[in-house]
């Protein structure tokens, strides 16, 4: 996962880029970057490993100042962990002036596609990071081709496999594009309104990975990117779609169940409404049960407030907060490593013995990974006086690797890959433990046909062995 913003043809479009990312900041956090272009058409980037607030300050944005604007945040899901691998990558033209490009996903056939394009070619790799694949492959048709770039880009986007949401500056104008599948969210807003035939021109355009960044800079939400759409943006010009080349919808499920934030609209689904939907579905399952005023309903929080909302609403149990999160601790599944997950989670939560003492918990959380973090919370929770612990997840169970930017371990990590139901929950010392299956997102979502699912049911699109590398980065 990662985030990706671009703002078109506003001044000081750095200071918009920056605040879109600040909003997106839970989709990454190991580093940041944006890149600028100036009113003489020159592209200047900045990036740095840590939180927008520290590395994109007021003093940095004071260095820059053009019309056109991208920015990211980093969450490795593959290539190293450092500076080289941040985005956006600004790639040199021999023509001048550069195209400065930064994408969210994981490119699956990125071995082979550099490997061709460096022993052939003889391009020189910066970094082993997808964006900057991308960016090659695209000046790859630029230069070698001598294709236009709106060819350009449809010709590396036919090429490449996998998750991609993208933004590019070439020249003066700015193109999005997204993978024929739609794995990663993507949407359109405009800080504008549009014309009086209702189409939106290309100037106060703003592009971002999900919706809930648009209100702080005053944008509206005009629409998602498609699936394989390639949109041009042109000073004066309305905004355009250059081609679209779609392929069967692979929306990921895991945006909606964790994390996409719960004001995001994506995928045509506000994210809070489905995780709700989620937790009322989740009670069903317990109808059977019987449940009195000794129960509570808590959340991990705060990926699963929404998910025990509804399943306190579904159940009829009171949902309480005696979990607290500190906020200071970030998403511990965006830590790069187990340790730091570790230390995350001990600094991260903190029960109030008093809501506990003798109540039977219904503990609402998103997905279960490895199981460890769960295992300590229901450890914490019965030190504090709980009389049963029920696990209810808000994700079918995890089971095989995701290829398409998210961070899931190899399958010998995953917990429900190796255990049954009963050898987990005993595993986690729970009274009983309940998921949220496949088939339920039928009754939950308008278009539940149009998702991925595979690291639940292993119906992958495709997958790195398809293109004959056990891995899909250099060693
Ligand atoms: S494999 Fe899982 S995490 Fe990856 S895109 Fe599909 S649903 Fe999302």
């Amino acid at each position: 996962m990662c985030g990706i913003a671009g703002v078109f043809n506003v001044p000081q479009s750095q200071n918009f880029v920056a605040e879109l990312l600040f909003s997106i900041q839970h989709r990454g956090q190991e580093s940041c970057g944006i890149a600028v272009r100036n009113v003489q058409g020159n592209i200047f980037g900045y990036k740095g490993m840590g939180l927008v607030k520290n590395v994109i300050t007021e003093s940095v944005l004071s260095r820059f100042d053009g019309p056109v604007a991208i920015g990211h945040v980093r969450y490795p899901t593959a290539g190293k962990s450092d500076e080289m691998n941040s985005q956006p990558h600004v790639i040199e033209l021999p023509e001048g002036p550069h195209l400065a490009i930064c994408s969210n996903g994981d490119i699956i056939n990125y071995y082979e596609l550099r490997t061709w394009l460096e022993t052939e070619y003889h391009f020189t790799f910066k970094s082993d990071n997808d964006g900057e694949l991308i960016g090659r492959l695209i000046a790859f048709y630029l230069l070698h081709k001598k294709k236009p770039i709106e060819q350009a880009i449809a010709e590396a986007q036919k090429q490449l496999k996998g998750a991609f949401s993208a933004v590019l500056i070439y020249r003066d104008m700015m193109f999005g594009f997204r993978d024929p599948h739609g794995y990663r969210p993507y949407v359109i807003g405009s800080l504008n309104p549009p014309d009086e035939k209702g189409e939106y021109i290309s100037d106060g355009i703003v592009l971002a990975s999900e919706s809930c960044a648009f209100g702080i800079v005053g944008a509206k939400l005009v629409r998602e990117m498609q699936p394989g759409e390639i949109i041009r943006l042109e000073k004066g010009k309305p905004l355009t779609t250059v081609s679209v080349n779609a392929g069967k919808k692979q929306h990921c499920i895991f945006e909606l169940i964790y994390f996409s934030r719960p004001d995001t609209v994506v995928f045509g689904e506000k994210v809070y409404d489905v995780r709700k939907k989620i937790g009322m579905q989740l009670a069903e399952y317990d109808k059977s049960m019987k449940l009195d005023e000794n129960c509570v309903v808590m959340a991990v929080p705060d990926s699963s407030n929404f998910v025990a909302l509804g399943y306190a609403k579904g159940s009829g149990v009171d949902f309480d907060m005696g979990l607290l999160r500190n906020h200071y601790v970030g998403r511990t599944f965006t830590k790069p490593d187990q340790k730091q997950r570790d230390e995350g989670v001990r600094h991260k939560f903190n029960p109030l013995p008093e809501f506990f003492e003798g109540k039977r918990v219904f503990l609402i959380d998103d997905s279960i990974v490895r199981g460890t973090t769960l295992r300590k919370i229901v450890r914490m929770l019965r030190n504090a006086g709980a009389k049963e612990v029920h696990i209810r997840i808000g994700s079918p169970r995890v089971i095989g690797s995701c290829y398409y930017g998210i961070d899931t371990p190899s399958k010998e990590e995953l917990i429900a890959a190796q255990k049954s139901d009963a050898e987990i929950c005993k595993y986690l010392n729970a009274d009983t433990l309940k998921y949220t299956e496949v088939a339920d997102f039928a009754k939950i979502l308008h278009r539940s046909k149009d998702f991925c699912y595979a690291c639940f049911n292993l119906k992958y699109q495709y997958k790195p062995e398809d293109f004959h590398s056990k891995t899909n980065r250099p060693e």
